[in-house]
């Protein structure tokens, strides 16, 4: 981690310094997770759906070369220039060069995770290129200079006030509006005007199919198709899990992956796209950046089997409470706590740690990743490799030293009771972090061991 980010429990200890929006946060996160949970009991096979999106992807993480050399040869049976990048550097050079061979200095851009993962838009601005975020959450975060703080619903941190205060001052907007629909028709007109104007837009992909060489790219807001097809050259970013076998594989995706995010039946367009369109170009890049050393992690490439449907965020109950920032990762919550750790596990070793290991995200997950399983394994995969902190590492081993030896134990409890007696002050002080967020209970007069020995003799 630099020295700039903070981990994750401080960056959540500054998130919950605001109670209300806390509260806010969390419950409006849960109700995303109770709408999908009304939309699922809708669908009696909702649990073979599932079975089968995990089987079709554990083909696919097996498969991956030759679906991989398949795919890239349909797509270019089509028209469509396949490109491949090894890392995130690579993935922005090929978009930059793009860029300039279309003689364009401005692009519009569809949500893409992976960019956001690469840090696109950054490296684009620094190089001259005006990008715009065509997604409205996105959009917003933009204007603000933030990152999204969710990876379907970006802005979510946001309250219509902060939303209706950006606006003002990006968009020139009413002072105080906070209506939604005034709010969207402004966001709407600006961004019709970047759609008009621009010669490039990229797009995300959610599937790309290895039988046809074509892919699908969902948004709510027709944003992508907007940009696509207006556009002289269409890019679309994928990393390479995005891939299923055949086209007959979309049905049991599409109908996981919008009633787990939203509770919506369907995303509002899913829209495919093959080949280019007369006069157009179309590119593909399609990005390793660390995803060939998670497959060949056992116990995390499944991992790679995600289809980013935020369901395990909305879901967690240290997400909904320390907010998308507190991760400091493209990919926030559960899931992004266990690809973290894999691009960068010395930045990344304390988010495995932010969980309770309830096992609600991998319960509502579609495509049954073990997730709280590998947040567990990868605490102890990060403790090994020496990435934990000094002080758990130095309490955990003094901890092992008592726990293996009874006297010690005993003598560890009789000192414990009587701080707790005689001078509480020494745990329950604003240095002790576990200490800020409980009571301490009343020490117990006797051990339990002591009481049940004292029992007998009676
Ligand atoms: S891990 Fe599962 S629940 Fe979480 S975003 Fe990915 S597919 Fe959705």
């Amino acid at each position: 981690m630099n020295s700039l980010t903070l981990d994750h429990a401080d960056a959540a200890t500054e998130f919950n310094k605001n109670e209300a929006k806390v509260d806010w946060h969390d419950e409006t996160l849960w109700f995303v997770r109770t709408k999908r949970d009304r939309a699922v009991a809708l669908v009696p096979e909702w649990e073979q759906l599932r079975e089968a999106a995990s089987q079709i992807k554990n083909h696919v993480l097996s498969n991956m070369h030759d679906l991989l050399v398949q795919f890239e040869a349909n797509a270019i049976r089509n028209g469509i220039t396949v490109h491949w990048a090894a890392d995130g550097d690579e993935h922005n050079a090929i978009i930059h060069k793009l860029i300039q061979q279309a003689g364009a200095t401005q692009m519009v851009k569809s949500k893409s995770m992976l960019t956001e993962e690469c840090h696109l838009n950054k490296f684009l601005i620094e190089h001259g290129i005006d990008v715009i975020d065509s997604d409205l959450g996105e959009r917003i975060v933009q204007m603000r200079g933030e990152p999204p703080s969710h990876i379907v619903m970006p802005a979510i941190h946001l309250t219509k006030a902060e939303v209706g205060e950006t606006f003002h001052q990006h968009l020139g907007t009413d002072k105080g509006a906070t209506d939604p629909q005034y709010l969207t028709e402004a966001a709407r007109q600006h961004l019709r005007d970047t759609f008009l104007t621009r010669k490039v837009a990229l797009t995300g992909v959610n599937f790309a199919i290895a039988e046809t060489g074509g892919f699908v790219v969902c948004t709510n807001e027709g944003n992508a198709d907007m940009g696509a097809h207006l556009a002289d050259v269409h890019i679309a970013a994928m990393g390479f899990e995005k891939l299923i076998p055949r086209a007959e594989h979309l049905g049991v995706y599409l109908r996981l992956l919008a009633r787990s995010a939203t509770g919506q039946p369907i995303t509002t367009f899913s829209s495919h796209f093959h080949r280019p369109r007369p006069g157009q170009e179309m590119h593909i890049v399609i990005v390793d950046n660390g995803r060939s050393r998670q497959l060949g992690r056992p116990d995390f490439r499944n991992s790679l089997k995600c289809i980013r449907c935020a369901a395990c965020m909305n879901t967690c109950p240290v997400y909904r409470r320390s907010g998308g920032f507190s991760y400091h990762s493209a990919v926030a919550g559960p899931i992004g706590s266990i690809l973290a750790p894999n691009l960068d596990m010395r930045k990344n070793a304390d988010l495995p740690f932010a969980s309770t290991l309830c096992g609600s995200c991998s319960n509502v997950c579609p495509v049954k990743i073990d997730i709280h399983d590998q947040l567990y394994k990868w605490r102890q995969v990060l403790m090994k490799e020496g990435y934990g902190p000094n002080s758990k590492t130095v309490a955990m081993k003094a901890m092992a030293t008592v726990l293996e030896s009874p006297r010690l134990y005993r003598m560890a409890g009789k000192v414990g009771r009587g701080v707790l007696r005689f001078a509480p002050i020494a745990v329950e002080n604003r240095l002790n972090p576990w200490y800020n967020q409980r009571e301490m209970p009343e020490p117990p007069a006797e051990s339990f061991h002591d009481w049940y020995i004292n029992r007998k003799k009676e």
